[in-house]
């Protein structure tokens, strides 16, 4: 892959074809130059013998950092070329919506673009409380609280309430921003099988009554797109005493009456104690936040250090989150929509033979295991105008590697039939189905 170009007018694409299977680029030469540094005694020295990326750039087999240009929502440009988008979280095409752009346009001109300081201090905008407002108001929580980040969020949130006397108890495919909080906190980490409230009720069994425990999962799985067993988890939560947190980033806006994610999928928003999400898939702008009830939130307002001690969400961001919220409480066919598309993205997939494991939702998997042979179709699909995510270790297991496809509510018919020649296509040159 040539380096990272200046301009977006370059037509070259940024891959080459690579000869054959390289043997020196393989997990096992990732993890040894990551943890086997020679000279113990600089913290410099991993770095300079971590020389795995310069090996795959030199391939044109290095898929991340990718400057995407000109990106309109369903299509975007790729050192010059056109793709298809099926890699986003813009699961409703939002970032381009009229309403959506001219909102952060007028909030820029009225407080500038930076409120320098945190929540706690000179970081709050009526816009902020607007929109914890909206937020609780839509998700049908007393009260909500805006962080700058959905990484943020679970970082502060977590890390707030789980102490020295609780636990914090977490589905094994959770995210990253969960377990680092769960790190954050002075209370102990203990893992449960994925999506497998037997197990959840084995391990909460097995917690000591001194303790109290909060579990917390993904409502919508980011990167198999299979939905939470609510029903089985709350269940277990109940008879345990335990609390219930749900982050529903990839549930908000996307499954659930009019979107309003995983507990409205299943009818049981009052049995999730709390629901975390971000602004920064469906909602087309970037921050996060947590709804729930206003004692508990109060608690964390005020000792959340990732809140406390970070500037908080720009009024650009923060209005374009709420003219987002307005679209999709206004329009809530986009749902409707989305889920439409993303059952015929799946189906189509499926149909031709693509493993796509359990996913329920417009985010579709494809499981592929070899991360040679996923990082080699990914490169395939983009230079046939496909754009998709590689997820190779350590974002997900050993030989477990995935392209991470999305749809969204503003993909054509046309758009989804064309992609899914293409995936028929390569997947067919490359062996993946047969
Ligand atoms: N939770 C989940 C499940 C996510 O997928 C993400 C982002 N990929 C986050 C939290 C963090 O959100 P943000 O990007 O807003 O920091």
């Amino acid at each position: 892959m040539t380096e990272r170009r200046e301009s977006s007018q370059e037509t070259t694409s940024p891959v080459a074809s690579p000869p054959e299977r390289p043997a020196d680029i393989t997990v096992e030469s990732l993890i040894r130059e990551r943890y086997g540094a020679l000279d113990q005694r600089d913290i410099f020295s991993k770095t300079a013998e971590f020389t795995v990326l310069e090996r795959a750039r030199a391939l044109g087999i290095y898929p991340f950092f990718q400057p995407l240009d000109n990106n309109d929502g369903t299509e975007a440009q790729i050192y010059g070329q056109r793709v298809l988008m099926f890699g986003s979280n813009n699961y409703l095409g939002l970032t381009r919506h009229p309403e959506v752009v001219e909102a952060a346009r007028s909030a820029v001109t009225k407080y500038g673009t930076s409120m320098t300081g945190s929540r706690l201090l000179n970081g709050s905008t009526h816009l902020h409380e607007e929109l914890e407002v909206r937020i609780a108001r839509f998700l049908r929580k007393e009260k909500a609280l805006v962080f700058t980040t959905g990484y943020q969020t679970n970082l502060g949130t977590i890390s707030a309430l789980v102490d020295k006397r609780s636990v914090a108890v977490v589905d094994k495919a959770d995210h990253a921003s969960i377990y680092d909080g769960a790190t954050l906190s002075d209370g102990e980490t203990i893992r449960f099988r994925h999506n497998e409230a037997r197990h959840l009720e084995s391990v909460l069994k097995r917690v000591t009554h001194d303790k109290a425990a909060l579990v917390i999962i993904d409502g919508v799985y980011s990167m198999g797109g299979d939905i939470a067993d609510l029903p089985g988890i709350v269940e277990a939560c109940k008879r345990h005493r335990a609390r219930l947190l749900v982050d529903d980033a990839h549930g908000l806006g996307v499954i659930g009456e009019g979107g309003r994610g995983t507990g409205s999928h299943f009818d049981m928003e009052d049995d999730v104690d709390l629901v975390m999400g971000t602004f920064s898939k469906s909602l087309a702008s970037i921050g996060g936040f947590v709804a729930g009830p206003t004692k508990v939130l109060e608690w964390i307002q005020h000792f959340a250090r990732a809140m406390l001690f970070s500037a908080s969400l720009p009024p650009a961001s923060t209005a374009a989150a709420l003219a987002s919220l307005t679209v999709l409480e206004r329009e809530p066919e986009i749902v409707d929509r989305l889920r439409a598309l993303g059952n015929m993205w799946r189906d189509g997939l499926k149909g031709m033979g693509f493993n796509v494991g359990d996913s329920q939702t417009p985010i579709v998997p494809v499981n592929v295991g070899d991360e040679y042979a996923t990082v080699m179709f990914w490169k395939a699909l983009l230079e046939e105008g496909v754009y998709t995510n590689p997820a190779i270790y350590p974002a997900v297991n050993m030989r477990e590697a995935i392209l991470r496809t999305s749809c969204m509510a503003t993909h054509t018919n046309e758009q989804v039939e064309q992609a899914l020649e293409k995936f028929k296509t390569v997947g067919r040159r490359q062996g993946i189905i047969p």
